[in-house]
């Protein structure tokens, strides 16, 4: 909140009662967790009674209810957030590259020191020097620690988690539902989010990482199984406007098998030929584990020790005051220049789709400054179109992909646009729920 205040707001939870126990249970939990917050604290967990909760939450299943607990987080625009990052970084000096794939690992004298990479849109293998390596790459960080040292111990158990985004209507709230304990002891919530509510979570274990993980039926089943309990209509997968998988990349050096059990901490290894391994940890510790890293090496590097700069750095984009009833506010300080491009080509002012908040001045935006090559990084990690309708967001690929081969400058447009939209459908349909039986 004060790194990024353009990206991050407070948000109310509610966690409803239905036993007697839950709201003193909760109600206690939630007072040590005001107290861990301290003075970053985003404002007093309480108790609701009855009324208050249904005032809080009118659509939250009445029958049974007998009053909730409220407490406060933050929500922020996760995409943005690691665009923001990225150019973070380039301010201050690094050189960020996308679509360049690590296939080796190169070593003088049994030390690493440096990466062979593929440029995966012209194929050209490139060879990279540096004084340490560093490997944070999620679920596939034992891939690069195989190239270190084939056979090695593996330590990600990946777990999928998929969540599902409905129309608005079924959380009529600017508040989010909470339930860290349903019948069969999994966390639900219900979150809202861009005028949709997300739904999720589920915890299963995944042998293999895969780069597009796909939801199962019993994941999609069992969300809306029992979302429905705690909502008064109970959503179908017709409802569903799109479904998202992610796999946590988490830590398992005990070998638990029950995914919902293993810590969320991260750790960070150093191999023997010195490649420095960042694994685990969760995206809301993203700035610990990056100073953690850099602290380890720098040791392996050799470089002098120099105290973090990050705890209070503002944020690229870094805006206060921002006017979150204007669409735009997310890019924070530099919506002014996407409205001075706006000014001089009114055009790029409209909307890519008059139920979707995009307009086509953001598209442009993303190539000439968020280094955006695909129509998916455009449509799923510049903008969330594909995830807040995966089905609207297939009807503007196709404008997207002309704007964008226009600004690309591509050769042999045509062919580009045909494959981008084919590699987009292929991936945007596995965001449209299907039930098979
Ligand atoms: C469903 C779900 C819900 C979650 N909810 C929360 C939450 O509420 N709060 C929270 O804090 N965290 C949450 N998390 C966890 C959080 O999202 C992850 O911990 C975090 O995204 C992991 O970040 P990472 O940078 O380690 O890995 P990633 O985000 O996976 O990044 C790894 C990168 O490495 C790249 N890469 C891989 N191999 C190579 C290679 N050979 N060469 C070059 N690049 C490579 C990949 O392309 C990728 O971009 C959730 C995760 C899931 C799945």
């Amino acid at each position: 909140m004060q790194n990024a205040p353009h990206l991050v707001h407070n948000l109310a939870f509610v966690v409803p009662s239905y036993e007697w126990w839950n709201g003193p249970f909760y109600g206690v939990g939630l007072k040590v967790y005001d107290l861990l917050a301290g003075k970053l604290g985003l404002g007093p967990s309480r108790l609701l009674s009855r009324e208050e909760t249904l005032k809080r939450i009118p659509t939250l299943e009445p029958e049974g209810l007998r009053g909730g607990v409220i407490y406060y987080d933050g929500q922020f625009e996760d995409a943005r957030l690691a665009i923001n990052l990225a150019q973070t970084a380039e301010d201050y000096g690094a050189t960020v590259l996308n679509y360049m794939r690590v296939v080796e690992l190169k070593k003088t004298a049994d030390v690493i020191s440096g990466v062979t990479a593929i440029d995966l849109e012209s194929g050209q293998s490139i060879e990279f020097n540096g004084r340490v390596v560093i490997n944070a790459t999620g679920v596939f960080s034992d891939r690069i620690r195989e190239m270190d040292e084939p056979g090695c111990q593996p330590i990600i158990t990946p777990s999928q988690g998929v969540h599902l985004v409905l129309p608005k209507e079924f959380l009529k709230s600017d508040a989010a539902i909470m339930v860290p304990h349903t019948a069969d002891g999994r966390v639900l919530f219900a979150v809202p989010w861009h005028e949709r509510v997300v739904v999720g979570t589920t915890d299963t274990p995944v042998e293999k990482p895969v780069l597009e993980p796909c939801a199962l039926q019993e994941e999609i089943d069992f969300i809306l199984t029992h979302a429905a309990r705690y909502l008064t209509h109970d959503p179908d997968y017709g409802d569903i406007l799109s479904v998202f998988a992610g796999l946590r990349p988490l830590v398992n050096l005990q070998g638990g098998e029950d995914t919902a059990e293993i810590s969320r901490d991260h750790h960070v290894m150093v191999s023997k030929a010195g490649l420095v391994t960042i694994a685990g940890g969760k995206w809301t510790t993203y700035r610990k584990m990056a100073e953690d890293t850099i602290q380890q090496a720098a040791l392996v590097a050799g470089l002098p020790e120099r105290p973090s700069i990050t705890r209070n750095l503002r944020i690229h984009g870094w805006l206060k005051a921002v006017d979150r009833d204007n669409h735009l506010h997310i890019y924070g300080s530099d919506r002014i220049y996407i409205e001075d491009m706006i000014k001089k080509h009114p055009e790029l002012g409209k909307k890519l789709h008059p139920e979707l908040p995009y307009i086509k001045g953001e598209v442009v935006w993303a190539v000439r400054q968020e280094m955006a090559r695909s129509v998916e990084d455009v449509l799923a990690r510049r903008t969330r179109a594909l995830l807040l309708n995966a089905e609207l967001s297939m009807k503007i690929a196709p404008e997207v992909a002309e704007m964008m081969a226009r600004e690309l400058k591509v050769r042999r447009k045509k062919r580009w646009i045909k494959e981008q939209l084919k590699l987009y459908m292929d991936v945007a349909k596995r965001y449209l729920p299907q039930r098979t039986d």
